[in-house]
């Protein structure tokens, strides 16, 4: 409009969002506490939260790791419990204490078991006598967050006790966890460990885990239709720990939105490009690219949004190839590098579900939380968005120049007008 405002409608969602001008000033990363940090020591580094290396056993029982061994990543299964310490983590993958879908949500309504592999796992983990201390303290743990006084907690039977535990062996919510708190360098409790810290190399392994997990997940659950795959990252973004970490969510249908989005897809096979790359290079908003992924802003979103998407023909995840996982996982961390590991984010996987003969293409969405919706937008159902879709990608652009010169980002990836374009860049509507 002549005064500078931005009226957008995303086309997935309808949601209408305003960026309107003046507010938009604040630099990125200015959302952080202004209390002097304080200075931490090497007890501190290893030990500050939960999800940290010098205390594993608060988190639950680890059902995957990733160790570097002789310039090499490898990947151990269901860990057992005296074994903890032996090796040094870089990734480890745990149950959610506190599952936003439990494990008595899939009992309850679907009659659910754990599978006979995870069943003996528990019983294997549970025979020592290590791995016993460690389940029942943390029985003792969500017993008491539930509210329980010690003498409620003392009268819960061990079979009750042993039921509950399904949830740490079986249960479909699970926390992706990266080994480091705070970056080697840190001097004080601000230096955090973020996704831009990691190599490329470090990154690629992150989301081949996390593509394991959706796997694991889905072959000891058969009831399982789609996977929500996120990271919150620092507390606006709804994190509790500000230890960097991915979640995974198993759920029994496809949500409103991707039903929606489906709905799209099938009268329209190309309707990802046409409302997605195509438009997004007509308005100038691709800003990065690989042979694999394509990176820009979108528009019609609540919080400033940059969308990667996948050009691959395979649309789940885990039916990419190692070369086109390896593309998109450099994209994203190009775009987590460029924006700051300051700056609060979400990162939401879309990718197409389970149960769908129907492709969406594999799309990561990378939300700046740097605003909050407020009354204004709940009486209208107006969002106002703080940034104009341009001025995040010139906020964005040269500081991937700067991490590609400086060797931190891959130079495989073609930034702003090197971008090549090709109309329908997304061959995920193409039969593989
Ligand atoms: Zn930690």
């Amino acid at each position: 409009m002549a005064d500078g405002t931005v009226k957008q409608v995303n086309p997935f969602t309808g949601v209408e969002v305003w960026s309107v001008p003046g507010r938009g000033n604040k630099p990125l990363g200015d959302n952080f506490s202004k209390v002097a940090p304080a200075p931490i020591g090497d007890q501190v580094r290893e030990d500050y939260c939960a999800f940290c290396y010098g205390r594993m056993y608060e988190t639950a029982p680890e059902k995957a790791r990733v160790i570097s061994h002789d310039g090499r990543f490898h990947t151990l299964q269901r860990i057992p419990p005296s074994t903890f310490t032996e090796m040094v983590p870089v990734f480890r993958r745990v149950s959610n204490l506190f599952e936003i879908l439990s494990v008595d949500y899939w009992r309850k309504n679907y009659n659910y078991k754990l599978s006979a592999l995870n069943l003996r796992w528990k019983e294997d983990y549970l025979a020592d006598p290590v791995g016993l201390k460690h389940v029942m303290d943390l029985i003792d743990y969500k017993l008491r967050r539930s509210g329980k006084s010690d003498e409620e907690i003392s009268q819960v039977s061990l079979e009750n006790r042993f039921v509950m535990a399904d949830a740490f062996f079986g249960g479909g919510h699970e926390m992706i966890i990266a080994q480091p708190h705070f970056t080697a360098d840190a001097m004080d409790v601000e230096g955090l460990y973020s996704t831009g810290d990691m190599s490329d190399e470090e990154h690629y392994q992150y989301y081949m885990f996390i593509i394991e997990a959706m796997a694991d997940i889905v072959a000891n659950n058969r009831y399982v239709r789609s996977l929500s795959v996120f990271k919150n990252w620092l507390p606006p973004a709804g994190a509790t720990f500000d230890h960097l970490h991915t979640q995974v969510v198993a759920i029994d249908e496809w949500g409103e939105s991707m039903e929606r989005q489906i709905k799209m897809v099938i009268q329209d096979k190309n309707v990802y490009n046409a409302f997605g790359p195509n438009f997004a290079a007509h308005h100038n908003l691709v800003f990065a690219e690989n042979d694999y992924a394509l990176a820009y802003v979108g528009i019609g979103h609540r919080f400033p949004t940059i969308e990667i998407y996948s050009r691959s023909v395979h649309a789940r995840p885990g039916d990419h190839t190692q070369d086109e996982v390896r593309g998109m996982s450099d994209l994203v961390r190009a775009v987590h590098a460029a924006i700051g590991g300051n700056v609060s984010v979400n990162e939401e996987w879309h990718h197409t579900p389970l149960d769908s003969i129907f492709k969406i293409p594999w799309h990561v969405f990378i939300k700046l939380r740097v605003n909050t919706p407020a009354g204004f937008e709940g009486g209208t159902s107006i969002f106002i968005n703080p940034m104009k879709p341009n001025d995040l990608r010139d906020q964005i652009v040269p500081h991937l120049y700067e991490l590609r010169t400086s060797g931190n980002i891959a130079s495989s990836i073609r930034i702003a007008e090197e971008c090549v374009l090709r109309p329908n860049p997304l061959d995920y509507y193409k039969t593989s």
